[in-house]
C-alpha cells in the first residue's frame, strides 16, 4: 500500500527494517552467514547491478572472499536478511568476477529502472548508511576511533563511550506560485537551459514552512504568505531528505541573489509542460528522477 499520493524516485523501500534484530551482535553475525542472507555491494560511490540495472544480490558465500570493509544490516525481505556491504577497493577490482554484473552510479541506476522502483529505496538506504560510516570513523566528541554497533545504526566511541547516529540532512525544495504562474530558478551548477524548483538546506531551529519562506526570500526576494507540504524524497548524496513544498507569495517582483542562483523566472502551465517534455533547448525542467519533476506535475494536475 502506498503511504503517499506521490511516489518519488528512491522512496518505497520494501524491506522490513527489523529494528529488533539490530541489538544482538551475535544474532546479526549468525543471520549474515545464513544461506538466505543477501548483500548489496558498494565500491567507492557505485552499486553492483545486473544486466537491467537492478541490484545484483550476492550470497554470504560469494561475499566471503571479497575484501568487505563495512557491513550494515538493511532489514528483512520476507525472512531473508539483507545487508549493504562496502568493498575495500575500486569497482575495477571486481571486473568480470560475477559475469555481466556491473558497478553503476545510483543516478544511472535510477534512470535505467525508471519511476520509484523498490530497489531504489534499498539503494538509497545502503548508500547513505555506508557513506556515513565511511566519513564518521572517529568520535566527534573526543577524536578517538569509534566502532559500528546495532547493525550499523549507531557508532560507539571506543574511548569515551559516546554514541553517534546516522544523520539525514533535510532540504526544502519548493514551487512558489503567484496567480497562475510558478517560480523556477537556475542554480549555477545546472546544465544550459535547465531550470528547477528552488531549494536549500534547513537550518537549526526552524520549521519546514519557515525554511521555505527564508529560502524564497534569500534567493529571489519574494515573500511567502502560505506554505504547504506536498511530498518527500530520500536523496542519497550523501544522505539528504528532500522535503517538497508548494508556497504562495505576496507579489511577483524578483530580486535575485546572484551568489545563490544564476536566474529565476515565472512560468505558465504551458511552459511547464514544454519544460517537462524537453521540446525546447532554452527551457527544460528536471527528469522524473528529481522531486522537482513531481512538484511541477502535481501543479499541472491541479487543472
Ligand atoms: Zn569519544
Amino acid at each position: 500500500m502506498a503511504l503517499a499520493d506521490i511516489q518519488t524516485v528512491f522512496s518505497g523501500n520494501p524491506l522490513d527494517r527489523a529494528d529488533h534484530l539490530r541489538t544482538d551482535p551475535e544474532i546479526l553475525g549468525d543471520i549474515a552467514r545464513g544461506d538466505d542472507a543477501r548483500f548489496v555491494l558498494m565500491a567507492e560511490d557505485q552499486i553492483l547491478t545486473d544486466d537491467i540495472g537492478d541490484i545484483f544480490w550476492l550470497t554470504a558465500g560469494q561475499c566471503r572472499f571479497l575484501p568487505v570493509g563495512t557491513r550494515v544490516f538493511l532489514g528483512l525481505n520476507g525472512s531473508a536478511p539483507c545487508y549493504g556491504a562496502r568493498l575495500d577497493g575500486t569497482p575495477d577490482d571486481l571486473t568480470g568476477l560475477f559475469g555481466h554484473a556491473k558497478f553503476r552510479d545510483a543516478r544511472a541506476i535510477a534512470m535505467k529502472l525508471g519511476h520509484a522502483h523498490p530497489s531504489l529505496g534499498i539503494i538509497a538506504q545502503a548508500k547513505s548508511m555506508l557513506s556515513w560510516h565511511q566519513s564518521h570513523r572517529f568520535c566527534a566528541k573526543c577524536g578517538h576511533e569509534s566502532k559500528l554497533v546495532k547493525g550499523g545504526y549507531e557508532r560507539k566511541c571506543t574511548a569515551c563511550d559516546a554514541s553517534h547516529f546516522p544523520r539525514t540532512d533535510p532540504v526544502v525544495i519548493m514551487l512558489a506560485f503567484h496567480g497562475d504562474k510558478a517560480l523556477v530558478g537556475r542554480g549555477h551548477h545546472l546544465p544550459p537551459g535547465m531550470y528547477s524548483a528552488l531549494a536549500g538546506f534547513m537550518e537549526p531551529g526552524e520549521t519546514i514552512e519557515e525554511a521555505v519562506a527564508r529560502e524564497l526570500w534569500e534567493e529571489t526576494g519574494v515573500k511567502a504568505t502560505k506554505v504547504k507540504y506536498v511530498t518527500s524524497q530520500p536523496w542519497p548524496w550523501p544522505s539528504s531528505l528532500m522535503i517538497g513544498c508548494m508556497a504562495w507569495v505576496e507579489d511577483d517582483e524578483l530580486n535575485i541573489d546572484p551568489v545563490e542562483i544564476e536566474s529565476a523566472r515565472w512560468i505558465t502551465k504551458e511552459e511547464a509542460r514544454e519544460g517537462l517534455m524537453r521540446t525546447r533547448e532554452d527551457f527544460m525542467l528536471p527528469p522524473p528522477l528529481a522531486i522537482a519533476h513531481n512538484l511541477v506535475l502535481a501543479w499541472l494536475k491541479e487543472g
